[in-house]
This record gives C-alpha cells, structure tokens and sequence, in this order.
C-alpha cells in the first residue's frame, strides 16, 4: 500500500463527518473530509435546520391567530410563502457556511466530489464521473448518511409526491396533503402545513402515530392533532396512486377490506429512509451491509481493518446528534484515547418538533415493563404548571419512569411547549445514571416549565406537589 497521505479521511460532511474531522484535527490528525454536494449534509441542508425555521413560522402563524388571549388585535396579517421558504433555505445556507468555515478554521482539507472506496485505506474522488483524485489513509471514516425511501407504486416524481427535500421548498401553499408515514418526519410536516393552512391527512400503517414514541404520549399527539383538524388513519396503507394534471387520488385501504378514495394536490412520502451504501466502493472490502445499512460494532468499526462507519448509514436511531456523537467515539477510539465509552443507545433523546412538540430519553413504559422490572411511573400535566398557565400553553404531560427497586432513571417522555428543550434535563440525569433521590433533590426555578420534571419524578414515589 502506498503511505498514506492522511490519518484520516472521511466520506461525507453531515453532521457525522464533519465532526468526527473537527475531533480528528483537535486530536492532531491529517485529516480531509470528502463531500460531494453542501457541507453540514442533510440535517443542515434538507432536515433538521430547514424544517425548524419552517416550524418556527408556524409557530409565529399561531399566534397571530390567538393574538386575542393576550390583549391584541390586528388586521391583515397575511403571509408570503415565498418569504416563508426563502428564509428557511437562508437559514440552511447559513449554517453549511458556518460548517465550511469550521473546516477552514480547523485545517481539515475539504476534497469536492464524490468518495469512493478502492480497499486498503485509498479512495478516488470523483467529479461527473471523472477521477479528479486519489489519496490513502490509515483510516477511513464512512459518513455518505442515508436518504428517503420510496414505496413500491408510490415512487417520488419531485413536482406531484414529494420527499422532504419538495416539501421543504414548495412554491405555494398546497391545499391539501397527504402525507404517508407518521414518524417525527412526517409529523413535523403535518405540523407545519395544518398550522399554515393546508387540509393534511396522515396515513399511518402501525397502530400508532410517532410509533417510537411511549404509547400515551402518542396517544396524546393524536388526540391533540385532530382537535388541530389532522385527520389521521392508523393502522392503514396505501394502496395505489393516481396522478392528475395538479393532484393525486391515493386509494386507503383503511383495513377490514374498507377502501377510502382521498384526492389531494400533494403526497409527502415520509416512510423512512435508506443508506447511501451504494456507489461507495464497499465491495472492495470486508464491509458488510445489512439491510440498507453498514454493520458496525460498538467502536463503529466494519469488518474491514481501518474502515468505520458513522451516523444515518449505519442505521437507526437516523438522528444528526447520534451521527455526531458517533464522529467523537469512533475518532477518539482510532486515535487511542484512553476512557473512551461506546455511545449508549437508551441515552440518545429523541425529538419531534411539532405542535406541542414531543421529546423523549431512555425506556418507555412498555419497554421498562417488557424487561421484567418492576416500575414507577410518575406523570405530569403542564396545566398544573405556573408558567405554563402564563404562557397559555397548557396542553401536555410529562411521563418519567424509574426502576421501582433502585430507582434509577430509566425513561422520560413529554408532550408540550418547549419539550425539546426540557429533555436535556433528563438526558443529562439519565447519562449520570441519576435516581429519584438526586432529582428530588434538585431544586427547580419557580415559575418555569422545568418544575414539571420535578414534579413529574415525586409522581413516581407518591409525593407530587401541585396535583
Ligand atoms: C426532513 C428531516 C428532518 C430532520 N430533522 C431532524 C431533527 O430535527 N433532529 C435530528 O437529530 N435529526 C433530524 N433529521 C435526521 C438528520 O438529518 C440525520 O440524522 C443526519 O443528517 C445524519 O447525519 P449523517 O452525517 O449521518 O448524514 P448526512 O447528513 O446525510 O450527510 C451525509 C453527507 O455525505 C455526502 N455523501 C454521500 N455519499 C458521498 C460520497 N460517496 N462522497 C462524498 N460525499 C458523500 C452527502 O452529500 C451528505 O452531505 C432530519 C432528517 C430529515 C430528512
């Protein structure tokens, strides 16, 4: 093998192979990052970022529209769309300059085109299919992450049945949606179109909506999202499509044999996604794949020496902060620091940014039960919190549930204003490997909607306060 030119080389700048190319630099490897299309990936291209400045305008739209509860009128509030998108994709494109200045700021060699794998450490760049370069490293890191799925018959064409990347940039406000799959993706954008105005329905083939989620509080989410005038159908797929000149007619089979004909102006597929395996050269070594993902161990590395896998491309959970937080333990491990910990799975929360946002950490009830221990389950309702009676946002619950003979953390699940920030708390009690007695201990700042975690664990034990 010829000598490497890098310690590290790394396929893929999301936010698995960015990072893991900023810890590499700070560990003082050589270091390049290969991407082939916009630094910071999906999740700040076409995910995470573009869909929170969506959501946030929704958020805004909702209040204009309660202005009232607070004391204020006011006429002709109207809304671009142009406006909407364009500053959605400003937000996208600012956060994938902020990436490329991190490479620059920290001396990774960022190598425009497509990486491919040729085995033994070397991988040639390619540009509209001609070989723009070669390099080796003694380590290869694959970040290519992963993309939508399609449905057999229910392909996406880009202009009537979208992916996320349509959905995120639509040049009007569709009127009506059908959105197939009910995971955070497609939740999120149920969320964001019924809050602009659009008729959404959602079809879902498990018996639940955010089906990952704790039961009750997908429960919740569905009862909350059809007062909202979401109209949900569990338990059912769809069957065919028809295209028109400006809108589809999709066929639901609703179960029992019940067919229900829907005609909406647009489809969103949010039915999960599939690793980018292909095109990247893993036949040139002893990597495996398993069903569309590569199969790593805890350390993220193949079954090929030198080679690892981070992020969406080795499977679920498909969230930016998993990809990350892979990046560091995978470096870290390659370069030898000592301590390094494998990433532990019940500790990566979860988050759906709709309206009332869902958040969760650690077991659900089900799987804290299914494991045999015997439980404490505390709960919470936001109504009976101060701040959020000020904020008017009283709809939600938090949900902790604990190991009933030690009293270790072992779930936490919310439903309400500011869920997504909330979880951090007990993302960090959770990581801490915290009891009841320790959060008991903590003291909450009054009035804040963070009281709810404290309440929510003297629930478990019998001794909450305000309800
Ligand atoms: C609509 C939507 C909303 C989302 N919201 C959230 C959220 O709120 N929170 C969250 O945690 N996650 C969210 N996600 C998921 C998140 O975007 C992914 O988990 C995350 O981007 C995975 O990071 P990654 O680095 O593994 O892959 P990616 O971000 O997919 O990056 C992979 C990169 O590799 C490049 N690449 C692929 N193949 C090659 C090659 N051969 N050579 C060179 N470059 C290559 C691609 O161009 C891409 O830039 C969302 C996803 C979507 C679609």
């Amino acid at each position: 093998m010829a000598a490497a030119e890098y310690d590290v080389i790394i396929l893929g700048g999301g936010p698995g192979g960015y990072v893991a190319a900023i810890r590499a630099r700070q560990l003082g490897l050589r270091t390049a990052l290969v991407e082939r299309e916009q630094l910071g990936g999906i999740c700040l291209n076409w995910g995470c970022i573009p869909t929170k400045a969506l959501l946030r305008t929704a958020e805004i739209n909702d209040l204009l529209h309660h202005l009232d509860a607070h004391g204020f009128s006011a006429d002709n509030v109207r809304v671009d769309f142009a406006k909407v998108v364009a500053r959605s994709r400003a937000v996208a494109k600012r956060l994938s300059a902020g990436v490329r200045h991190l490479m620059r700021k920290n001396t990774v060699d960022v190598i425009d085109g497509h990486g491919r794998l040729l085995g033994g450490g070397r991988i040639v760049v390619e540009k509209a299919g001609t070989v723009v370069g070669e390099s080796a490293a003694a380590h290869v890191i694959v970040a290519t992450g992963a993309r939508a799925r399609g449905l057999p018959g229910i392909e996406p064409d880009g202009a009537l049945i979208w992916t996320y990347k349509e959905a995120l940039v639509p040049e009007r406000l569709p009127q009506s949606l059908l959105i197939i799959g009910a995971g955070a993706i497609g939740i999120e954008f149920a969320s964001f179109y019924r809050d602009m105005g659009s008729e959404v329905t959602v079809v879902e083939a498990l018996p639940r909506i955010l089906p990952a989620e704790d039961e009750e509080i997908s429960a919740a989410a569905r009862k909350t999202f059809e007062k909202r005038g979401i109209r949900i159908h569990t338990k059912a797929t769809v069957q065919s499509v028809e295209k028109g000149r400006d809108d589809v007619t999709a066929v639901v089979d609703l179960g029992g044999g019940v067919l229900s004909p829907v005609t909406v102006e647009r489809v969103i597929l949010a039915v999960g996604i599939t690793g980018n395996v292909e095109g990247i050269g893993l036949e040139a070594t002893r990597a495996e794949v398993e069903q569309g993902h590569i199969v790593v161990n805890e350390w993220l590395a193949t079954g090929e020496p030198g080679l690892y896998a981070i992020g969406d491309v080795v499977g679920p959970p498909w969230l930016a902060h998993k990809a990350s937080h892979e990046a560091v333990v995978c470096v870290e491990h390659l370069a030898g620091v000592s301590g390094v910990r494998p990433l532990e799975p019940t500790n990566i929360p979860a988050c759906t940014y709709c309206r009332p946002q869902v958040a969760s950490v650690g077991l659900t009830e089900a799987a804290a039960r299914a494991n045999g221990r015997e439980v404490r389950v505390g709960r919470f309702p936001y109504q009976a919190n101060g701040k959020a009676i000020a904020l008017g946002e009283t709809e939600g619950l938090v949900k902790t549930v604990f190991d009933g003979s030690t009293g270790a953390l072992l779930g936490a699940h919310l439903i309400g204003p500011d869920a997504t920030e909330l979880i951090h708390g007990f993302v960090i009690a959770k990581t801490l490997e915290t009891t009841e007695a320790e959060l008991m201990h903590c003291i909450f700042p009054h009035p804040t909607l963070s009281e709810v975690i404290g309440e929510s664990t003297l629930d478990a034990f019998g001794r909450a306060l305000h309800i």
